[in-house]
């Protein structure tokens, strides 16, 4: 089962990929096809690393690893996949239509929460990797 640690260490590191992922592919193309990556803003990748730490120790912040069956709805399969719907939607609000992903991850905010919801999915996909799994939805319908 991984620990704390683990999730925590897979977290920073997938939000900070992510976060520079996000502004590498926001630069703009140089004549030369390459990218000016003197551009890119270390202080908001540092930043997704400390959001990653959040996003990933969310999961078990809200069920603590007490028994070995404490993984239900913030586990959940569902809520991760619907939570991510739910901040790409965030991201796109107020707009333009005919969106293309730039436009969504074109401003620091969007990029961070992006990457703190990556982290979280980081910590979902680990449990999942485990012996027990995680839920589907992992609520009680009855
Ligand atoms: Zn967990």
């Amino acid at each position: 089962m991984p620990n704390y640690r683990a999730h925590a260490l897979t977290g920073m590191s997938t939000a900070f990929v992510a976060n520079l992922g996000m502004q590498y592919a926001c630069l703009p193309v140089l004549p030369d096809g390459s990218r000016d990556l003197s551009k890119l803003d270390f202080v908001e990748a540092f930043l997704a690393i400390g959001v990653g730490l959040v996003g990933a120790s969310l999961p078990d912040l809200l069920e603590p690893a007490s028994s070995p069956n404490h993984r239900k709805f913030f586990h959940s399969s569902l809520l991760a996949g619907g939570t991510t719907g739910g901040v790409v939607k965030y991201c796109m609000a107020g707009k333009t239509e005919n969106l293309n992903v730039k436009d969504i991850i074109s401003d620091p905010g969007s990029r961070l929460l992006l990457a703190g919801q990556a982290a979280y999915y980081s910590h979902i996909l680990l449990d999942a990797r485990t012996p027990k799994g995680v839920p589907l939805l992992g609520l009680k319908l009855c």
